[in-house]
């Protein structure tokens, strides 16, 4: 069987910066097939499809809310060509009833140990309409090696450097944030895979550079001591989400190859720059995660915020608007005081506004999410910032001979060294 899995396209954030990451969904889902399916992925961020192809099955996977219009217009294009069409992910998952409208059969939780039956009710004709396990998760044993054989490595590069590629040490998060719809998706659990199957697959990927994917990595700090020392023999560089603010825990990720984290930075509180401040002691870099428009954001703070910012020495910022995404407690909190302005999902990208802000107009706070980005980038390119992140991974590689020259990794001139340093 010829399985033709998509990954529709979505726009970048304004002002961020254009490059293309090797998605993690995708690769995950593949590994859940029986071998005798023969998958071929296209990624239309970096590839076209071609609809005229012969297929006998498309299989649609969506992370983001910004995909689904797009995947939907997708499914509609093969199944008016008389191709069926299941609907799996993230995405798919916060949009399950909508997306039915468009779909021989949706998915919805975590394939592992799932497939085959859905395969065996293709083949019989029988396929659901609906295949709901999200109560119930796979065991997390059972999630094995991404197959990354699917993807096509040479779409995913920058200015001539290879992207990171994606992986996960576990499922699930503790926490219940306020913008963010995991509890929904994983439940409030934490379930970490064997630390053998994490191993085994580090030690497959053919790239020293990855991106954990896990949704935060303080989730247990022996956990992650186990973890970071189960690492620091492979050798590889990571950035990740949030790790255990503890000293005993990031020197073990530094050894263990900590290269940067995302960290949300919400307010300019001492907990924050000390946060900041002892990643950085660590020698970890670290990229904020800056959401506007919360309901205690004023004009000024937010003027404030990106000062603060600048003054922590942040090594990369990526701002984005708070967005009302389906099954999260921020849509609820706003639809319940009539606050959303629409819910075409197209315009959930978060670069819009799609909700009145407490403090300001909705216009007032587009024009301070472009101020904020050309702020804090103003001196330094955000091109030149990503070097310089670039040169620090560089830097460790060399140090423990794991440096692999490419084009790309160490000339600046393609990235946009501010004039004034030549
Ligand atoms: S820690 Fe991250 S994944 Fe977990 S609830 Fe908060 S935002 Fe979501």
């Amino acid at each position: 069987m010829k399985l033709r899995l998509i990954y529709p396209k979505w726009p970048k954030l304004t002002g961020q910066t254009e490059f293309h990451l090797p998605p993690h969904g995708p690769v995950v889902f593949a590994a859940t097939l029986p071998p005798d399916v023969e998958v071929e992925f296209v990624d239309e961020n970096v590839e076209i499809i071609d609809f005229e192809a012969k297929v006998d099955l498309v299989g649609i996977s969506m992370m983001l809310t910004s995909q689904v219009k797009r995947g939907w217009a997708i499914a509609d294009e093969y199944r008016r060509r008389g191709v069926r069409v299941i609907f799996g992910g993230i995405a798919t998952m916060l949009h399950a009833e909508e997306t039915q409208a468009h779909a021989d059969a949706v998915f919805i939780g975590e394939a592992e140990g799932r497939m085959e039956q859905v395969l065996a009710d293709l083949r019989k004709g029988a396929l659901k309409p609906v295949y709901d396990y999200l109560d119930d998760p796979s065991p997390v044993e059972l999630v094995g090696p991404a197959r990354r054989s699917i993807l096509k490595r040479e779409l995913y590069n920058y200015k001539g450097v290879r992207m990171v590629d994606l992986f996960h040490a576990s499922r699930g998060c503790r926490f219940n944030c306020y913008p963010c719809a995991v509890n929904y998706l994983g439940g409030r659990c934490f379930r970490p895979r064997p630390f053998d199957k994490v191993v085994e697959e580090l030690a497959g990927i053919d790239n020293n550079r990855l991106f954990v994917v896990d949704n935060s990595l303080a989730q247990s700090k022996q956990w992650e001591l186990d973890l970071f020392r189960e690492m620091i023999p492979l050798k590889k560089k990571w950035c990740s989400h949030p790790i255990e603010d503890d000293d005993e825990v990031l020197d073990l990720a530094a050894q263990a190859g900590a290269w940067y984290v995302y960290q949300a930075v919400f307010d300019t509180s001492d907990f924050i720059r000390r946060r900041i401040e002892r990643y950085h002691s660590h020698g970890i870099a670290v990229e904020g995660t800056i959401l506007l428009g919360l309901d205690e954001h004023t004009e000024d703070g937010i003027k404030r915020l990106v000062d603060f910012l600048l003054e922590v020495k942040l090594d990369l910022a990526e701002f984005t608007i708070l967005t009302p995404f389906p099954h999260t407690r921020s849509r609820d909190d706003l639809a319940n005081d009539g606050r959303i302005l629409t819910s075409d999902w197209d315009q959930y990208t978060a670069d819009k506004v799609v909700y009145k802000p407490r403090h300001m107009s909705p216009d007032r706070l587009l024009e301070l999410y472009h101020w904020a980005w050309e702020t804090f980038y103003k001196d330094e390119p955000q091109t030149y910032k990503m070097y310089k992140l670039l040169q620090k991974v560089v830097s460790k590689e060399m140090a423990d001979g794991t440096f692999v020259p490419r084009r790309g990794d160490l000339t600046d001139r393609r990235f946009g060294r501010p004039t004034n340093e030549d």
